[in-house]
């Protein structure tokens, strides 16, 4: 990718950044740049030209400094209970999805965006359908939060008092952690009071384990963590998520424990996707229990969700039923997620942008 992409793209700067250009490059008052913040985060201006508390001038000129655009839609899919999955192109042709959730319960409304981290994927997690395509690149801070506002754009979610983007999800294509300079920035733009405005606890950040950074999570962030653990000895762990190899189950679980310190108690999400005869059985069951023993946490149970070429099959219901009891019988709080999605191929370790298997068509190969 070029660097000049990066670079020139508005949605890749700080505030701070955009101050700097504003007066140095621009001759202009830094309070310019608190504008246009306001534009970008605050409704749906897409065009500089359009920003008409901007003077003339600045409205032309900051276009030869400063690129505004949002990825292109190359598909776009509707659920039948609602969720929402997008392919977006961006700048360089590379492909990522983003999904949107809407949930009405009886608290009220709540809509999460599962946005990517990364074009394709370097782990190779068994039960995820991102997992068999090759990783591409890592996608900047900017098209992280060109995702949220793609999305706030297409469901119209620009009214401060009735919000329809309620959560963000670092679940998406890709492992967060590995790209975390990004993530960590575009979190910061997500958190900001005078833009975007999300909280700390409506922000999650999924990651299969790479442990040196979950403390820098809690550091820098102290947003809500969420672990695929999906095995309970490193034997399963080894085979469903390799990744368990270089940062095995005794490291992540220590990581953990000091995330709950360091973030005063905050609640870990651990995501187990059942696997029928992998990983289900009231063994597997105690032995999590074992595994998590003093941390503050909640089991989320994800009936596999299959893609086509998969090995693996759902767990049986009256199993998985078997499974959260005895986990909430302990106390815990043991949801068994209702797939999301499904008939669009959005649901958990569904996602798979086609750029891969098109450019191959393209090569002939
Ligand atoms: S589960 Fe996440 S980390 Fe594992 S292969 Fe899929 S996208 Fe990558």
């Amino acid at each position: 990718m070029p660097d000049t992409y990066i670079s020139n793209d508005i949605f890749n700067k700080t505030k701070y950044d955009l101050k700097t250009i504003l007066v140095e490059q621009l001759g202009n008052k830094s309070f310019r740049a608190d504008q246009i913040w306001t534009w970008l985060y605050k409704t749906n201006i897409r065009r500089f030209a359009d920003m008409s508390n901007l003077t003339l001038k600045l409205r032309h000129n900051i276009k030869d400094h400063l690129k505004l655009s949002l990825p292109q839609i190359t598909n776009e899919l509707v659920s039948i209970d609602g969720t929402r999955k997008w392919l977006l192109q961006f700048a360089d042709g590379s492909h990522a999805e983003t999904v949107y959730i809407p949930e009405y319960g009886s608290t009220g409304h709540r809509g999460t965006v599962c946005v990517s981290s990364q074009v394709g994927c370097t782990l190779t997690c068994r039960f995820c359908h991102t997992g068999t395509q090759r990783l591409v690149r890592n996608l900047t801070a900017g098209e992280i939060i060109q995702q949220v506002l793609l999305v706030k754009d297409r469901i119209n979610d620009w009214d401060e008092n009735q919000r329809l983007v309620t959560n963000i999800v670092f679940m998406g294509m890709g492992e967060p952690l590995l790209n975390y300079d990004a993530v960590r920035q575009s979190v910061l733009t997500l958190l900001d009071k005078s833009g975007l405005t999300l909280g700390k606890r409506r922000i999650t950040i999924s990651t299969s384990g790479i442990v040196p950074r979950i403390l820098d999570c809690a550091e820098d962030l102290g947003v809500r963590l969420a672990i695929s653990l999906h095995g309970v000895t490193n034997e399963q762990r080894d085979y469903l998520v390799p990744i368990n190899k270089k940062y095995p189950l005794n490291e992540l679980i220590q990581a953990c424990r000091e995330y709950a310190d360091l973030t005063r108690g905050e609640r870990i999400t651990f995501e187990y996707v059942m696997l029928k005869s992998i990983n289900d059985s009231p063994e597997d069951a105690k032995r999590l229990l074992t595994l998590i023993k003093g941390i503050p946490a909640k089991i989320n149970l994800i009936p596999f969700n299959p893609w086509p070429g998969t090995i693996f099959q759902t767990s049986d219901l009256a199993d998985i039923r078997k499974f959260a009891d005895i986990i909430e019988n302990a106390g815990y709080v043991s949801p068994v997620r209702t797939p999301r999605g499904q008939d669009i191929m959005a649901a958990c370790g569904q996602l798979k942008s086609s750029s891969v298997r098109e450019n191959k068509c393209l090569a002939g190969t």
